[in-house]
């Protein structure tokens, strides 16, 4: 919810949030946000690709669903987190994107480019 910016305040169409639905396919489980009238930019499916890395988004016009795809994860991840390294370069107000090579991918854990440390709480460093 927070990757997609609604919160309280600014809700002007139809959220649905289901947790613990299940998926059809044996006793598999699924948590799903479905929001009316908003399509998503590549930034936000990316971010949404860092913390929820098995997600699908599905696009669905007149009750049909007109597109259905996987997030995917690319190796390098470039200005969509910041690094929790204080001292940092990307920190220190240089024009400088911070940037990522994703070292593992179960859990998913991102190690930043100039500092080498590894992000350990990613969705509270999105940006
Ligand atoms: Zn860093």
């Amino acid at each position: 919810m927070k990757i997609l910016g609604v919160n309280e305040y600014n809700i002007d169409s139809c959220i649905s949030i289901g947790i613990h639905v299940p998926s059809g396919k044996g006793d598999a489980w699924k948590d799903i946000i479905k929001i009316e009238d908003r399509e998503l930019d590549s930034d936000t499916v990316d971010k949404i690709a860092l913390i929820a890395p098995d997600a699908t988004i599905s696009i669905i016009r007149d009750y049909y669903i007109a597109d259905k795809y996987k997030v995917r994860l690319d190796d390098h991840v470039v200005g969509l987190a910041r690094c929790s390294n204080p001292n940092c370069i990307t920190n220190k107000g240089e024009p400088v994107a911070p940037e990522f090579t994703v070292v593992s991918r179960k859990p998913t854990q991102l190690r930043c480019r100039y500092c080498d440390r590894i992000l350990m709480n990613i969705s509270d460093n999105l940006l």
